[in-house]
């Protein structure tokens, strides 16, 4: 089966196209700006250059279109007609305490993807606007959605509550939900998978570094804490977030910089982060670049990030009793040897040897601890895009 898998952000979509059989990607790209001007789709088949078309994307709507477009166009398109695209998986950032799964999508759901939107006021609108956009172009194609949040609803309430009145959490369900649960899904599994024992024997540690940046602890095939909480805002040091930070800081800021609640929250989601320690860049290869010319700024938010993932690290050992391997993925966390041996140096005491050989390898999933560590270190590239489309598949099959 050929599925289409959709990413909706408010002004951007990322999709691929995947045939679900040889689990190769037919085609993929990215519309830009939607709702603004210079909106551009960038499509890329399989196996020729890419095709950047700038043309006017006033909704998602009409983004959609153009992608389904140029994914059936006689001369760069991968299929024939739309009816060869069995499903549609889409990506759903939030989906509360009501998906624990992906779902067949239903008006039911729909109605309840919408409830929970208040707790993802930026993602979940435009998940919804893309589904409905896929509906009206393909009315009789089953679409799924993959919740980010889905993974960890199996965390108990010891790692989910927060120590604030409990009536928030009955009113509002205000708690600590984590994202990127689809990656910490495949990675997990994976790297059971790659260690040859059963994923309901392992304890394992999932680093996800990207631009945005969270860590899982999975006990026997379960999430069971992981560092983001009811927003992707808390946990890790990331690009542009400050992940945990003492909320007194709001108030402080607020009095002093005379600024309000929004302006604050844009200065800890967008202007901290690796960007806020370093006055540099959000991106991590300006950082590393700063740090190998002895920036100290840059030496700084190097320290203090791979700091926050050891110590990560640390809480989830001692949440499971121990750890059997930990693994690396997404962009930093497949990309950056460095960032990958000053997280590893903390880690003497689980008796993790890096294999710098293997480490400094790209792009593979490897082993980069040696043969005779006792914790095993893994760097697996994760597949969120394939993981959406297996979820699919399994779902409308
Ligand atoms: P993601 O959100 O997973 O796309 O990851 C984005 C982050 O990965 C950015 O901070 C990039 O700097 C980092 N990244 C991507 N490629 C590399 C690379 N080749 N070396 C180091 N970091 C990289």
């Amino acid at each position: 089966m050929k599925v289409f898998v959709v990413n909706c952000g408010s002004s951007s979509l990322k999709f691929q196209l995947i045939d679900s059989e040889t689990e190769a990607v037919l085609a993929k790209g990215l519309c830009e700006r939607i709702g603004i001007e210079g909106s551009q789709l960038v499509y890329s088949p399989a196996g020729k250059d890419k095709i950047t078309t700038v043309s006017p994307m006033p909704d998602h709507k009409e983004a959609i279109r153009l992608v389904l477009a140029a994914l059936t166009d006689a001369e760069n398109g991968v299929v024939k007609s739309l009816d060869e695209i069995g499903a549609v998986g889409h990506r759903i950032v939030h989906g509360g305490e009501k998906f624990a799964s992906a779902t067949v999508i239903t008006e039911d759901v729909l109605k309840a993807i919408e409830e929970v939107s208040e707790l993802a006021p930026l993602h979940n609108p435009a998940n919804l606007i893309g589904i409905r956009a896929c509906q009206s172009l393909m009315p009789t194609t089953p679409m799924v959605a993959v919740f980010d949040t889905a993974f960890h609803q199996t965390m108990p309430e010891k790692a989910y509550l927060y120590a604030i009145p409990h009536e928030y959490y009955d009113k509002y369900k205000l708690r600590r939900y984590g994202f990127h649960g689809t990656s910490h899904s495949y990675v997990s599994k994976r790297c059971a998978d790659i260690m040859g024992q059963p994923y309901e024997n392992l304890r394992l540690i999932v680093c996800h570094l990207g631009n945005g940046g969270s860590v899982s602890a999975v006990q026997n095939g379960k999430c069971v804490d992981t560092s983001m909480g009811l927003t992707p805002l808390e946990g890790l040091v990331m690009g542009t977030r400050a992940g945990d930070i003492d909320a007194a800081i709001l108030e402080f800021i607020a009095h002093k910089e005379g600024k309000n609640i929004d302006e604050i929250m844009t200065i800890l989601n967008k202007k901290s982060g690796m960007l806020g320690l370093s006055g540099v860049s959000s991106d991590s290869r300006d950082i590393e670049d700063g740090y190998n010319k002895g920036d100290k700024l840059c030496v700084q938010t190097m320290e203090v990030y791979t700091y926050r993932v050891a110590k990560y690290i640390g809480a989830y050992v001692a949440a499971m009793n121990g750890v059997d391997a930990i693994c690396f993925t997404a962009g930093i966390g497949e990309n950056s040897a460095k960032i990958r041996s000053m997280v590893c140096e903390y880690l003497g005491y689980l008796g993790v040897q890096l294999d710098e050989e293997a480490n400094h390898k790209r792009g593979e999933e490897i082993m980069i601890s040696t043969a005779d560590s006792k914790t095993k270190v893994y760097v697996i590239p994760t597949n969120e895009e394939l993981a959406i489309a297996r979820e699919t598949v399994a779902l409308v099959k």
